[in-house]
């Protein structure tokens, strides 16, 4: 109670010890902030997600304002956490084979259309899927949704545009054998 007032009647001079002591003892608040956060992370990400729900606006404009920091942390902690880093990246994939699949493919592709330098726009083989109705390209016949080929029309080397329009579905061996035939 007694600190209590001492307090309101000195707010200046209270936040600017607070401050010099919290600056001083830098290295131990940083520990014991980051103990909190692990010993309530479950909380404290419910709470954050709540709030991003709340005003997707507010948290987008901190991200973005925020963008190089967040990258630099990021970096920092990966750094620190290799091993850790490792560890949760193949969990990850572990646990999610289906995602990783599709989007190494997206950036493979995306790759080697710029390589060639016909770079149009990000193409998402699902979607080809979908609007070829799984239906092969070359000859015609159902394509299982587990093994696809995304096959570009005019081949990039020869100029073709790695675009939604220079695209069809193939069987994976339709795709290699029209490969082998144009290479000869
Ligand atoms: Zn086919």
């Amino acid at each position: 109670m007694m600190e209590s007032t001492w307090r309101s009647r000195n707010v200046e001079r209270h936040r600017k010890t607070a401050r010099t002591s919290y600056r001083r003892n830098l290295q131990y608040q940083r520990e014991r902030s980051s103990e909190q956060y692990y010993k309530n992370r479950d909380a404290i990400l419910e709470k954050r997600r709540l709030d991003r729900i709340a005003d997707p606006e507010k948290y987008r404009s901190y991200r973005l304002n925020n963008i190089e920091n967040r990258r630099k942390c990021s970096r920092q902690w990966r750094q620190a956490h290799l091993v850790e880093c490792r560890v949760r990246y193949k969990q990850w994939v572990e646990s999610n084979r289906e995602t990783r699949r599709l989007s190494m493919r997206r950036g493979s592709a995306s790759r080697r259309a710029r390589k060639c330098l016909a770079f149009i726009e990000i193409v998402d083989p699902l979607i080809i899927y979908v609007r070829d109705k799984g239906v092969c390209g070359i000859c015609h016949r159902r394509v299982s949704c587990e093994a696809f080929h995304v096959d570009h029309i005019v081949p990039l080397v020869k100029g073709g545009k790695h675009s939604y329009e220079n695209t069809q579905l193939t069987h994976p061996r339709c795709n290699l054998l029209k490969g082998i035939k144009i290479e000869c």
